[in-house]
């Protein structure tokens, strides 16, 4: 019966509010359960007006699985918080950056995958990943094209290439021309923002 009257509209915010405070007097936990539904309901609807992307699938052997198409994974600010650490979530939705030297990931020379931490889409393999000295995880290419977006970030006065996730726009970092061959590029990554995937010893179980 909330699910229907209550929208993510300032003004649905508003009397939600009044509502809450209402509530905390009064009936309590009751009410809070009642209109914690319509924010799931918002959500499934953001995510099904997601636009299409095309992304490559690879298994947690680094093996390419294939093409797919898929919604744009679309969340909220809340929901987006309560899933990441405070500072994966500053660092991938509001385009902050982890101090250098400070990642789990700049110093790990293992075999694997790095997955996006808000959605698990692979992004770079530990095969193009290099020494770059600046104390973030680098890598001179992305695990496929299709995984990576990159856009024009102005926001500290020259213009650099910032590059986020394509399924869910997590912010990663940003790529500069100042890489090695063979492609002469540097991406240049949050550990904040990913997550590795040690490839394990494949079996003959299959
Ligand atoms: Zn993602």
């Amino acid at each position: 019966m909330f699910d229907t009257q209550i929208d993510e509209t300032e003004a649905g915010k508003s009397t939600r509010r009044k509502f809450l405070v209402l509530s905390a007097a009064g009936l309590g936990g009751v009410v809070l359960a009642a209109v914690r539904k319509p924010q799931a309901a918002a959500a499934a609807d953001a995510k099904q007006s997601g636009q299409e992307v095309t992304i490559v699938e690879f298994s947690d052997s680094g093996k390419r699985v294939k093409k797919v198409r898929e919604n744009k994974i679309v969340k909220s600010e809340e929901e987006w918080r309560r899933q990441l650490s405070p500072n994966a979530f500053d660092i991938t939705r509001h385009a902050d950056t982890e101090l250098a030297f400070t990642g789990q990931y700049w110093n790990v020379h293992e075999k694997g995958l790095y997955r996006c931490i808000c959605c698990g889409t692979a992004l770079f393999t530990s095969d193009t990943k290099f020494d770059s000295g600046t104390g973030w995880p680098s890598f001179w290419a992305p695990i496929a094209e299709e995984n990576v977006r990159k856009t024009n970030d102005d926001s500290l006065g020259p213009v650099r290439t910032a590059v986020s996730c394509t399924l869910c726009d997590a912010h990663l970092g940003h790529v500069f021309d100042d890489g090695p061959p063979p492609t002469g590029l540097r991406y240049c990554m949050n550990s904040a923002s990913l997550k590795f995937v040690a490839t394990k010893t494949p079996t003959n179980h299959g």
